[in-house]
């Protein structure tokens, strides 16, 4: 077999899934992978929230990047990938540059904190580590009163965070004896909230109303349009107060591959274009986009756990080229995701029921709601970190 080159750009879940996939089934003579990455840590993003809720420790949560490559025979690059030439199949980091046989983007989403005027300035969030940090901060003084989720854009990343952080957060302040009430404003309709995420709001909403009743309020439709020291502003001219700010920055594409319009999405440029259930590129069959910043355009949820199986099944179809040997594995029928929602926890069930052009058709349902989901989830993520140390 002739020795190829992988190149996978990002060291987040993603990409770590695909070199560990490519490595399980390919040996160094057979395939060279070559891990690119700008952040000198591998970080698990769903355990920024519980940073910022002071449930784990900084170090709990990440673990150097380095150690993937260690751990799977892989070549490490810490530096940040500006451009890509899909022609001559290379990608520069500065002014080096690395050819590949195959590519894996594995580059998560970029965030447009600045789109709504005062919301960077005077809004919390839980999507980077400094956001994690700063909001832990806010959390030691925070004694009560309003807290205000707010989604400026739909979808986002992780687009059950508010749900789950709406509970974490009135968890937190029964445990600190404080008297607390959310405010979760989404810019989309109730009706289309209900069409994406099915019956999962309804859940919710019973399971926060048994928890804490009439302390969770759900607002639909609103777009903010400017932030104040106290208040947002919306478009439709309401206004809310608030105590405490928490938001979900806006997604957009990964920097350097944000003006390359042939990596956009077609429908929606604030994401990337990519194919279920292989996730190659549609033009460039040796590029694979498996990571968050794809799923929307073929109507798939950023979320780890199918950008997970998505890495798999990515390195799974290059493995099938590589070795000859057949059809790669299929994209399972069924993905669980874990929600933790303060008291409790639930599991939604992702099941895949076909596709439309490359629109992906979904079922999503609650499985089981128990406390020992919400161990379980937490369980899981530290255990993944812990063993890359
Ligand atoms: C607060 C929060 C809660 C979440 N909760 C859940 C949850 O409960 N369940 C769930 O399934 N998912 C959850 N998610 C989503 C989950 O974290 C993402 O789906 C997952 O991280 C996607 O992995 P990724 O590797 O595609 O992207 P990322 O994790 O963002 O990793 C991207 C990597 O690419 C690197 N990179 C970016 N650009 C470049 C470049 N130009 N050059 C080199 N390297 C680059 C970055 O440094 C990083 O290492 C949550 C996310 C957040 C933020």
């Amino acid at each position: 077999m002739k020795m190829r080159t992988a190149v996978v750009v990002g060291a987040g879940p993603c990409g770590y899934v695909a070199v560990r996939r490519l490595r399980e089934k390919l040996k160094p003579k057979d395939l060279r992978i070559v891990l690119i990455t700008k952040d000198e840590y591998h970080y698990f993003p769903p355990l920024f929230a519980d940073l910022a809720l002071g449930e784990v420790e900084l170090e709990e949560i990440r673990a150097p990047a380095k150690r993937i490559a260690e751990l799977y025979d892989t070549e490490f690059v810490l530096g940040e990938v500006t451009g890509i030439d899909p022609q001559n199949k290379k990608v520069k980091v500065g002014n080096d540059e690395y050819s590949y046989d195959y590519l894996f983007l594995c580059t998560g989403v970029s965030y447009d904190f600045e789109k709504v005027p005062g919301l960077k300035e005077h809004g919390y969030h839980t999507y980077t580590l400094d956001g994690a940090l700063k909001l832990k901060e806010a959390l030691k003084d925070f004694n009560g009163g309003k807290v205000l989720l707010l989604a400026p854009e739909f979808p986002f990343r992780c687009a059950g965070l508010p749900f789950e952080l709406a509970g974490k957060l009135l968890y937190l302040a029964t445990k600190k004896g404080v008297d607390a009430n959310v405010t979760i404003t989404l810019p989309a309709s109730k009706e289309r909230i209900m069409q994406s995420m099915q019956e999962i709001p309804m859940t919710v909403g019973m399971i926060h109303q048994k928890y804490f009743p009439g302390k969770i309020e759900y607002k639909f439709g609103k777009v903010p349009k400017e932030v104040t020291e106290n208040k947002v502003k919306f478009e439709d001219g309401s206004e809310e107060e608030y105590d405490l700010l928490i938001y979900m920055p806006p997604n957009r594409p990964p920097k350097f591959l944000a003006s390359e319009e042939e990596f956009l999405c077609p429908n929606d440029k604030r994401w990337l274009v990519s194919t279920f259930p292989n996730f190659r590129h549609p033009k460039f069959n040796n590029i694979f986009v498996p990571t968050d910043a794809a799923m929307p355009c073929m109507r798939l949820p950023p979320v780890g756990v199918i950008t997970h199986a998505a890495a798999v099944a990515a390195a799974d179809s290059a493995i099938a080229e590589i070795t000859g040997s057949g059809a790669p594995i299929p994209f399972p029928n069924q993905v669980p995701l874990v929600a933790d929602l303060g008291p409790t926890g639930m599991m939604i069930v992702f099941e895949i029921i076909g596709k439309e052009g490359n629109v992906v058709k979904t079922k999503r349902y609650v499985s089981l709601t128990s406390p020992l989901i919400k161990s379980m989830k937490l369980s899981f993520y530290l255990g993944w970190i812990a063993s890359l140390r």
